[in-house]
């Protein structure tokens, strides 16, 4: 007890420690702040088949923040997901992404457009979940089979039975699910099998260094050979230059996402370079 104690008092006075614990804290309020004044915003960016054609496009959170400019995500969703603030930021990147869908849904979108959104593992686990995700459906109007949640393998941490279960409870009500950042976690394959997945998403640090890198080359290679004999789709993340995208073609990759094709961007900018055109009876599909 009495180390512990004297431990915590040297690290009270620790200058650097107590500057990094004040940044914090700062940075905290400072964000709670920016959620209440909706300096939030959502960029979107394009997933497209080889042809570069619009299948969907993943909602990616942003702060613009008024003195610091827009802050990208690794800036602040840590910490929201330290003090908990991810569940209210959460709920309100899902509102949005409903309300996105249901103002492009009223446009001439494909039949295969699907917009992806991430939820953290913490806010999926919520006890209420399932039913707040139904409710922002619901009062958005919006069609849940065009929706895909991004959930990343550390869900498979502990309590997947449970995991399972709310998947396939919303899975009911036509949502999909993309395990992001494959490769990069600690998903088993035998794991893999029991997560029932519509898509997996390559991370791309195995797409950085292709087509040059032997060894990045045969892991896209086995998760493209594997998702197939799984009946997963495949996206791959980070896809920058043509010889990337012709190498992922090759060995039957069909979906790509990457500054190749388009950074991530507001969605009047989406809508314009896609042409998604209202339809003039605006009616939603
Ligand atoms: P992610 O879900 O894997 O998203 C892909 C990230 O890769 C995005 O970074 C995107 O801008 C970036 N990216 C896409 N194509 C390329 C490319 O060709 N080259 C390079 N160098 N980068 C590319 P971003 O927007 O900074 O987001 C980072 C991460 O933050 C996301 O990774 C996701 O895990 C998390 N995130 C973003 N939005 C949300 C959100 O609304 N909720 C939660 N819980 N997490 C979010
Ligand atoms: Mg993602
Ligand atoms: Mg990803
Ligand atoms: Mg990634």
């Amino acid at each position: 007890q009495a180390k512990a104690a004297g431990r915590n008092t040297q690290r009270f006075f620790d200058p650097e420690m107590q500057a990094a614990a004040s940044h914090r804290s700062a940075l905290e309020a400072d964000l709670r702040r920016g959620l209440q004044q909706r300096e939030l915003v959502l960029h979107y960016q394009p997933m497209v088949d080889g042809q570069g054609r619009l299948q969907g496009a993943e909602a990616l959170v942003r702060w613009n923040h008024p003195q610091r400019g827009l802050m990208p995500p690794a800036e602040f969703t840590p910490l929201a997901e330290q003090t908990g603030l991810i569940l209210p930021l959460g709920q309100w990147v899902l509102e949005t992404a409903c309300a996105q869908l249901v103002a492009w849904s009223r446009s001439a979108l494909t039949r295969a457009f699907s917009l992806s959104v991430n939820v953290s593992v913490r806010q999926f686990r919520q006890a209420d979940f399932v039913q707040q995700l139904l409710a922002t459906l619901e009062a958005s109007g919006a069609n849940p089979e065009r929706l895909t949640i991004e959930l990343t393998e550390s869900l498979l941490l502990n309590d997947v039975q449970d995991i399972i279960a709310r998947m396939q409870q919303l899975r009911c009500h036509g949502l999909g699910f993309a395990l992001d950042d494959f490769g990069t976690g600690y998903s088993s394959l035998s794991q893999l099998k029991r997560l029932p997945l519509d898509q997996i998403k390559i991370d791309r640090s195995f797409v950085r260094d292709l087509p040059a890198d032997a060894g990045d080359g045969a892991i896209v290679r086995s998760i493209l050979a594997l998702a197939q004999s799984l009946g997963l789709a495949v996206v791959a993340e980070g896809v920058e230059t043509r010889a990337q995208l012709e190498f992922l073609q090759h060995h039957g990759c069909q979906t790509f996402q990457g500054y190749h094709f388009g950074r991530p961007m507001p969605p009047e900018a989406l809508a314009h370079r896609f042409q998604v055109v209202p339809d003039p009876l605006g009616r939603p599909v």
